[in-house]
This record gives C-alpha cells, structure tokens and sequence, in this order.
C-alpha cells in the first residue's frame, strides 16, 4: 500500500454546473444561506485571492458572509468582483454519520485485501482482473463512495454573474468522502485548500479569455496530447476541461513564480491536487467487478468527464516532465479498449455512463 501512495501523483477534481439567468443565487436555486463551512470558505477565498493576485488575473472573490470596508475602492478598476454564496438547501438534514462509517470500514477493509498471485498480471481491460482482489468487501464500498460522489454538485456559477454559489451540505459530504486521509500514510493538508480550487475552477468558467492554447508552453508533447483529448470533447466536457485547465495553469504558475517565498502553508493549496487526486485512484483501484471498472473509466455524465481522468489532465499541466503525456494516452487506450468489450456494452450500469 505504502508503495501505491508515494509512486502515485495525480490530481483534483469537482463538478459544477451552469444554469441560466444570473439572479441572486439564493432566489435563482432556492436554497438559503448556510454556516457550516464558512470559516472554511472565508481561507479558501483567501488562498485563491492570493494565486489570482500573484498571476495578475483581474477576478477578486468576495465572501457574500463578510462586511466589506472598502478594500473595493483600492481595486484597479479593470478587477472583477466576485461574491461567493455559501448555501444549503431549505430543509435539510445532514446524514454525514453513515458516510463517517463507510470510511472507517473502506480502511479496515484495505487491511484485508491481499492480491492473489495467480491474476497480478491481469491488466484493467482484461476478464480476468476480476479476480485480482481476494477481499471481494471492499468493492461495494468503493462503488458506495464513487456514486455518491457522482450526485454531488459543489459549485455553481454563470458565465453572465459575478457570483459563484458554494453548496454547502455536498461540500461536507465531499470533505467526510475525500477529505480525509484514508490510508494513515501522509499528512491531509486542510479542506480550505481543496475548495480554493473549486473556486478557481469557477472563475475558469466566468473568464472566457483563456484559452486551452494557452497551455502551449507546456512540453510539447504533453501538450499535444492534451489538446487532442480537448478536441475530442463535446462542448460542455471542453468547457470543464478548459476550467480545470485554468485553475491548474494558475496553480502551477504560482507555485514557479513563488517558490521560494511560499510558507508550508501556502505550499498546501500545490500539494492538495495530487494527494486528493490520489485518494480518488486508491478508492477506484478496489473496486474491479464490471461497473467498478466504468466507474473507473468512463464518464459520469454528459456534462462533465471521469474524475481520475480530469486529474491525470490537470496533472498534466501541473508536470514539468515530458513524457507525462503516456499516462493519459495510457489511460485513454484502455477506455477506448474496455468500451469494446461486451461486458461493457451489456452491464446495465455501464452502459448508463458514457465514454
Ligand atoms: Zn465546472
């Protein structure tokens, strides 16, 4: 186990969506102020205030909670500002105890598994990885956390509005899956982090003046490769690839620009993609029965591409080595070889992902 952890870097991932008219977000959404999260929120807008100010992007965000005393006069007056919305539904009533178990077990479980010899060649498009795993418990609690994680929908923002609306309840239920660390390995930078890169991603989606070409300057090849699998994309996949792609383009500039001024602290917000990005590939990696595989693979949705693979693109953008590329194209020819076989095209819950 120890070994997966320290050879793994991937990425971070979320999911957002657009909806239409920009009005207040609590009348647009019906939902009402929550306070759960706040603190939390209030470092994540600070963190991500940092990076746009350090990479001269012309976007503040403020906290909608706060009462602001004037810094807006001092802003130049080509900088957006942003409100951020921290909601929750009206009635509501978290269920988060049931989630604290199912990692509790997801640990105990990673204890028990033992890779049976006989199959440890089997790779993931092969019939025969079925059987890698002799601790078969651990696949239904993988497939557990990756379908809630697939209802969950953390940010909203509109292209039109300078808001960006933060759900606070699926924000909890993402920190309680995925903000912890679940194998006792490494230190959990704080959950701020993670969200000031939802809130980057978010302005990735208001500033349509950057471009997936503006990542030409990664190595050639890996940027080729992107690009490609940009291109091949429908519209609202390229939208939340250009998005992810923005705030690991801002992310990892900052950490070049500042490296070495930055305080360990400020080192987390770089830190936090690949060992989130990490937890998310652990959990997918027990979980080999034919749906855990699409999970793994395909795409949850229409809207928005598998979480692992949006990491190992925004991975991408983060790497300086240039031949990082062989892990998407790696990643791609197995997809497009599972999405062949018949298993995929029969199993009733693959064949409700896409690919
Ligand atoms: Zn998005």
């Amino acid at each position: 186990m120890k070994k997966i952890l320290t050879v793994l870097i991937l990425l971070s991932l979320f999911s957002c969506n657009y909806f239409a008219t920009p009005l207040d977000p609590r009348e647009e959404l019906g939902l009402i102020d929550a306070t759960t999260m706040r603190k939390t929120a209030s470092k994540a807008i600070g963190i991500a205030n940092k990076i746009l100010e350090n990479q001269k992007q012309n976007f503040k965000l403020r906290a909608s909670w706060e009462n602001f005393k004037g810094n807006e006069q001092l802003l130049e007056s080509t900088t957006k500002t942003i409100n951020v919305f921290l909601l929750r539904p009206k009635n509501y009533f978290p269920t988060f105890e049931k989630e604290t178990e199912v990692i509790d077990d997801f640990r105990s479980e990673l204890e028990n598994v033992k890779v049976n010899k006989d199959f440890d060649n089997c790779a993931d498009e092969d019939d025969c990885v079925r059987n890698l795993y002799e601790n078969h418990k651990i696949g239904p609690i993988v497939a557990h956390v990756l379908k809630q994680q697939a209802t969950l929908e953390i940010a909203k923002t509109n292209p039109k509005s300078d808001y960006i609306a933060l759900l606070d309840s699926d924000l909890q239920k993402f920190k309680m899956l995925f903000g912890k660390n679940i194998s006792g390995d490494f230190n959990m930078p704080g959950f701020e982090n993670f969200i000031a890169i939802i809130l980057l991603h978010e302005i990735g989606h208001l500033n349509q003046s950057f471009n997936f070409s503006d990542l030409n300057s990664l190595p050639k090849d890996n940027y080729d490769a992107l690009r490609d699998y940009h291109n091949s994309l429908n519209q609202n996949k390229k939208e939340e690839t250009r998005a992810d792609a923005y705030a690991a383009y801002l992310i990892s500039n900052y950490a070049k620009s500042a490296d070495e001024t930055l305080s360990y602290e400020d080192r987390s917000v770089i830190l936090y993609i690949p060992i989130q990005a990490m937890l998310v590939y652990i959990y997918q990696l027990f979980d080999k029965s034919e749906a855990g595989i699409c999970r793994q693979y395909f795409d949850p949705s229409k809207t928005h591409p598998n979480l692992q693979l949006r990491y190992i693109a925004m991975s991408l953008i983060l790497s300086e080595k240039p031949k990082d590329f062989g892990r998407l194209e790696s990643y791609l020819y197995t997809r497009d070889t599972i999405s062949k076989k018949d298993f995929a095209i029969n199993n009733l819950e693959c064949s409700r992902l896409h690919f």
